[in-house]
């Protein structure tokens, strides 16, 4: 083999991956244009238009009654009102998307209530065509890099992760990055080595170059040895030795402790053995919901829950409400952004929130269903959201659209909310949220309070198991990072901690560092 050069990084997702470098000098133009494109006008006229194009190859060759349906469909599309009342909504300080949205919804309602059944029947074609429209809004373009290689680049956006096949195997080299941040969650949840703040280097396209995660190395070659491509599998699921124990342990002193798992998107089901688990832990939705016309669309919120609750086959799934704002942008609410996140970004744009609560109110008919609330801080929010999954119950009982009332928890990640945790009464449950915990623990950023993290971490577990005491009997559960890292176990236990969620890779460790562990954190005797 030739000679190697080697780069030290820092580890953001396990592995070894060996392939051709795929060079991503920033991100894609038109990647960046089509993030910001759906606050526009012109993009939903356009949209519209696409919608409209669809209804017409549609109706080609179509019955004489569905070309009705259809032509009917356009006449809507193209009628001025829904136009004028959109503009209008715009006018009055609505987001595009959500005014097209509540425009429709205002005129499918009226559909509804209809007295003549030919009337009430319209309402579905109406609801159509509003998808259609969303799903034509969403249809951007993502720069895809080829299948196997490895990413280089200084940053890469999630959307872009996700839209890749990683199948057959490949890795990640971030310039800068951050082993906190979500594309190294999301890697990590799907086996892909990654390694971020790799610094300057330079690497010729499609040379051979080696990505080791755990060490946080990469390899880059001085010669022209061509390295041999080692394919991933497309999941790394040991069936052979996945256990069968439905994520249900015991320390060494007989307690019951619970291993579930996160997840950011629903895909990620597919290498994960519902038998080796409890549940789902924590389900990030922000990552499957990626721009304003998502979060508009209660359809496809709709089936992406109920994928994940049919698959959970009973088991408790814990879908987290977006958590947008700070450094997890969702394009066209970029106004927002930088003062508001999670659960109080809902709040003040409850168009968001309003949607998300009736898929998921719908969802729940599916399976067995916890809402999350994402950087609770008070308790008044969790209250208001309360309210707010209430009126959109009736309203779908007014439709007579079968769903279910959630248990509604909240995310301990907020050190405000930590440390006053006995005052949340209206929260059913807690998750720990350490990632964000520590950020704002130590007035730092996720990134920074990475290098920091054996420093920070003390402080960490003082506040979480302070919080733990204040929680008293409600049911509570870690899935911040910490939930899956073995050097934590012992303390998290010690703090009452009995039920851990983790990115699916990190079970078989969390498993093997239970054995021989009481459930007060000491080590059992003989061990
Ligand atoms: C956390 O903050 O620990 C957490 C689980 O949420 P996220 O990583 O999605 O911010
Ligand atoms: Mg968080």
């Amino acid at each position: 083999m030739a000679e190697r050069f080697r780069q030290r990084a820092i580890s953001a997702s396990p592995g070894i991956a060996v392939g051709p470098a795929y060079l991503a000098a920033q991100p894609t133009a038109e990647f960046a244009a089509g993030q910001q494109a759906t606050s526009g006008h012109e993009v939903l006229a356009g949209a519209v238009q696409t919608a409209i194009g669809e209804l017409q190859r549609l109706a080609e060759g179509a019955d004489p009654e569905s070309h009705d349906i259809i032509d009917f469909q356009i006449e809507v599309l193209r009628d001025p009102t829904i136009a004028a009342t959109t503009t209008a909504r715009v006018k009055a300080g609505e987001n595009v998307v959500f005014a097209w949205v509540g425009t429709l919804d205002g005129y499918i309602t009226e559909l509804e209530g209809a007295d003549e059944e030919q009337m009430r029947a319209r309402a579905v074609d109406i609801q159509d065509i509003k998808n259609r429209v969303l799903g034509a809004l969403t249809g951007k373009p993502i720069k895809d890099f080829p299948a196997g290689s490895v990413f280089v680049g200084s940053d890469m956006e999630p959307s872009r992760f996700l839209a890749h096949d990683w199948s057959a195997g490949g890795g990640i080299v971030l310039h800068k990055g951050s082993a906190v941040g979500h594309v190294a969650l999301l890697a990590r949840s799907r086996s892909v080595p990654m390694v971020v703040g790799a610094g300057d280097f330079t690497v010729a396209e499609g040379a051979p170059i080696t990505v080791e995660g755990d060490a946080g190395m990469v390899f880059l070659p001085t010669g022209n040895t061509v390295m041999r491509m080692v394919p991933r599998p497309a999941a790394r699921r040991h069936d052979h030795t996945e256990p069968s124990d439905n994520g249900m342990l015991n320390t060494a002193d007989g307690k019951p402790v619970l291993l579930s798992v996160n997840l950011n998107d629903p895909s990620e089901v597919d290498a994960v053995s519902i038998r080796a688990i409890a549940g789902v832990g924590l389900m990030r939705t922000e990552f499957a919901i990626s721009s304003i016309a998502d979060a508009a669309n209660e359809e496809k919120q709709l089936s992406i829950y109920r994928r994940v609750l049919e698959w959970a086959d009973g088991k408790s799934v814990a879908i987290r409400m977006l958590d947008v704002g700070g450094d997890k942008p969702l394009s066209g609410l970029e106004d927002v952004h930088a003062e508001l996140r999670g659960i109080r970004l809902l709040l003040e744009r409850p168009e968001i929130a309003r949607v998300q609560a009736r898929a998921l109110l719908r969802a729940a008919v599916f399976g067995k269903l916890a809402v999350l609330l994402p950087m609770v801080t008070f308790p008044g929010e969790v209250e208001a959201m309360r309210r707010l999954f209430q009126e959109e119950a009736a309203q779908l009982d007014r439709r007579g659209l079968p769903y279910c009332m959630p248990p509604i928890g909240m995310m301990v990640e907020v050190p405000a909310a930590a440390v006053m945790l006995d005052t949340f009464a209206t929260a059913d449950f807690f998750s720990f949220g350490t990632n964000d915990l520590a950020q704002y623990l130590a007035a730092s950023t996720r990134r920074a309070v990475t290098a920091d993290s054996r420093k920070t971490s003390p402080a960490v577990l003082r506040i979480l198991a302070n919080a733990a005491r204040l929680a008293s009997t409600k049911p509570m559960s870690i899935c911040g990072d910490m939930a899956g890292d073995p050097q934590y176990l012992s303390a998290l236990l010690a703090a009452g901690i009995r039920h851990f969620s983790m990115a699916p890779a990190r079970l078989p460790t969390i498993r093997s560092a239970l054995i021989g562990l009481n459930a007060d954190g000491t080590t059992a005797a003989g061990e």
